[in-house]
């Protein structure tokens, strides 16, 4: 049997990492049948289209995506088409494990850091509601709502029911926000009471920040909303060692695109020097998805080994392979 997954290479590092990933997965024996669908910046501006059609088209036919990242203009331009999908397919829930790998030299060697991202994904201030209501008089909506904040706070709670997990923080400023984050914590707390079994605490935003650098390890689930969720698991990666390494899933009820946390990298793109690992720790997850798990497993077992020999890692996490020579490590510890 053959699994339909749709691979969009997007721009930047994007097809170089979603390359070496494509090779790993297939590495694993499990039969894929890639459909590419190109969706990048440079087609965005000469079609005029930001989502094009056939990317839809081909992730309705296959429901399984795998997404390189496409770079999106700043203070200006056309806005983000990954935005534009994750809200197209309803792709409510935005899931980021941040775990520590064998062998990476980070600020925080010395502790094991393993956690789960949920961040809800379609709303927020990414609604992209903003006006200039005089000049030199700007005003960006925060949209929130209970249907939105309950289901992501049951995707978090379910996830850990099935995964035996047993702390979930909700993270917000509530005490600003009193509307907006005070609804969001309001559905958070509603959700955590049907879940008495798992303990459930709450944290502004800014003293998160500060605890999750003085103490990760004691960080299981985060749970929120979706500019917090971006901001925090950009510093959750720097924890373990840096965007290179920490893949995302973005789940709705129909529909999976897997995707890393880190952007497009336009300082590094071309040059054969980006690291993979999060592509293809995105591909464990899909794997997973797929109920792959045997498949899943090697993979990252794989990966994790190449960490642990120290021999074939790539510069941003200190070492001085090129993104093929991880690629045949990693595809060369498949067992
Ligand atoms: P970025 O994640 O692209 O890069 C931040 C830093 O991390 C850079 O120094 C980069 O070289 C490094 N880095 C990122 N991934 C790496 C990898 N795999 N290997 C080695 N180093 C890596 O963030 P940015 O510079 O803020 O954004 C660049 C573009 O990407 C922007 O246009 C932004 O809109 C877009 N972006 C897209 C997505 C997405 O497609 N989901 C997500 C974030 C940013």
């Amino acid at each position: 049997m053959s699994y339909p997954v749709t691979l969009i290479p997007g721009d930047g590092i994007g097809p170089e990492v979603s390359h070496a990933a494509r090779r790993a997965i297939d590495a694993t024996g499990v039969s894929i049948d890639w459909e590419i669908a190109e969706l990048n910046s440079d087609l965005i501006l000469k079609t005029g289209q930001s989502l094009p059609q056939n990317v839809l088209v081909s992730l309705d036919r296959t429901r399984v995506g795998l997404k390189g990242p496409v770079s999106t203009p700043i203070a200006g331009g056309f806005s983000s088409v990954n935005v534009a999908l994750r809200k197209k397919l309803d792709l409510y829930a935005n899931v980021r494990p941040v775990r520590s790998l064998p062998g990476i030299a980070s600020r925080f060697s010395d502790v094991q850091i393993d956690m789960v991202i949920f961040r809800e994904n379609t709303e927020d201030l990414y609604a992209g509601i903003e006006h200039e209501v005089v000049p030199d008089v700007v005003t960006g909506i925060k949209v929130i709502t209970r249907t939105a904040s309950i289901r992501i706070a049951e995707y978090a709670f379910n996830f850990a029911d099935r995964v035996r997990r047993k702390r979930v923080a909700a993270i917000h400023k509530a005490n600003i926000m009193k509307l907006a984050d005070g609804l969001f914590l309001r559905c958070c707390r509603e959700v955590a009471a049907r879940h008495p079994h798992i303990e459930y605490k709450e944290l502004i935003v800014d003293n998160a920040a500060m605890q999750l650098v003085m103490r990760p390890e004691e960080f299981d689930i985060l749970l929120l909303p979706n500019l917090y969720g971006d901001i925090v698991s950009d510093l959750c990666a720097g924890l373990v060692g840096g965007l290179g390494i920490v893949p995302g899933a973005n789940m709705g009820d129909t529909h999976a695109v897997f995707e890393a946390v880190h952007g497009s990298a336009p300082d590094i793109a071309g040059k054969g020097i980006a690291n993979p690992t999060a592509m293809m720790l995105c591909g464990v997850l899909m794997l997973t998805h797929l109920k792959e798990l045997g498949a899943a497993n090697r993979l990252q077992g794989a990966i994790e080994a190449v960490y642990a020999a120290k021999k074939h890692t790539t510069g941003d996490v200190g070492g001085h392979s090129s993104t093929e020579e991880f690629t045949g490590a990693v595809i060369a510890a498949i067992k």
